[in-house]
């Protein structure tokens, strides 16, 4: 099992929500290690990165995993590419397990058509209001503040969207839980946006640079969800294996029947492929947001 460090505190139950192991990562100062240097601006270390969520995912469920997975590849990077007192304070917040942080693309329209997005955000010179609904939002029900991507502009031009801090108690900010339950750990729900209003502070980065930050970051989600998958289908193999080698089957067990290990072997090959190409694509991704790479690896 993947290591946590020795100074980690009493460890959340394999139960916990997302927001619960998001904390106690951050109060053990494990978060940072995602990074260069332990800071977010210097972009992901894929090693980092891949031992962190390979330790969340060997110890807590999926949904869990799944938060932590998208703070760490694409909402903390992607605030960090903006400044000032407010962005400061909600990227100390969140690295340090303060506070959950969701990153808010998808909206009420398909989720592959990004700019034909609804949302909007009317931008003054000292202040903004925010106007409409992201679905299916990870961190929804925990998050303390949101990263909504929002149009300035209509049209779908790639310069008329803007990326806007948004503190989930300010005033016209509704949360609710998706449907279903299945993704409830991780704090999945949508949230809708009524004249909220805040001031000019709140935008992140500069206007109309929303979607080519996106563009960029969302590259690195993509190696994170590979990384993810690797440690995950390693996790299922090995139990995959104890089980195959504990079943009795005839004289022996399961795992002394020879098409049983064959078909064990050939997924075995499979995760070794895509660790391979996680390998040689991670320094590209993580350095150069190299999409080609990202898009082999989604
Ligand atoms: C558990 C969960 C967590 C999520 N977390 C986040 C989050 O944190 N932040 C966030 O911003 N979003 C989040 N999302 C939303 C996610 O980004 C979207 O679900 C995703 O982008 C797909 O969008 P959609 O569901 O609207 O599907 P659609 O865009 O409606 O696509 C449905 C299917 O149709 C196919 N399709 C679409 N258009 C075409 C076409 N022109 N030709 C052929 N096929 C097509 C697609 O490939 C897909 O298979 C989350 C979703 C889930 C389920």
């Amino acid at each position: 099992m993947p290591e946590l460090p020795p100074h980690a505190p009493a460890e959340p139950p394999a139960s916990a929500t997302g927001a619960e192991v998001w904390a106690a990562l951050g109060r053990a100062g494990r978060l940072a290690r995602a990074y260069r240097g332990g800071g977010v601006r210097d972009g992901v270390d894929p090693d980092g990165l891949a031992d962190l969520l390979a330790a969340i995912d060997a110890r807590w469920s999926v949904p869990a995993t799944l938060s932590a997975s998208v703070q760490l590849a694409t909402a903390l990077p992607v605030l960090a590419t903006g400044g000032g007192a407010v962005v400061e304070r909600c990227l100390h917040r969140t690295l340090t397990g303060r506070a959950t942080l969701a990153l808010a693309a998808t909206d009420t329209t398909a989720g592959t058509d990004l700019t034909a997005l609804r949302t909007e955000v009317t931008v003054e010179e000292n202040a903004v209001t925010v106007t409409g609904r992201k679905e299916w939002i990870t961190n929804t029900t925990t998050a303390e503040s949101f990263l909504v991507l929002a149009r300035h502009r209509p049209g779908r031009h790639f310069a008329h969207f803007t990326w806007i801090l948004v503190p989930a108690d300010t005033p016209g900010v509704t949360v609710r839980p998706a449907p279903g339950g299945l993704y409830a750990g991780a704090g999945a729900g949508h949230v809708s946006f009524d004249g909220v209003r805040l001031d000019r502070s709140h935008v992140v980065g500069r206007v109309g640079l929303g979607l080519p930050v996106f563009a960029r970051h969302i590259a690195v989600e993509r190696l994170a969800g590979a990384l993810w998958g690797v440690a995950l289908c390693r996790r299922v193999l090995a139990d995959t294996r104890h089980r195959l080698t504990h079943r009795a089957h005839g004289e022996g067990t399961l795992w002394s029947l020879g098409h049983v290990r064959q078909r064990f072997a050939a997924c075995l090959v499979r995760v070794q492929e895509l660790r391979a190409l996680a390998d040689r694509w991670a320094p590209d991704v993580a350095q150069r947001h190299d999409l080609p790479a990202a898009a082999a690896l989604k």
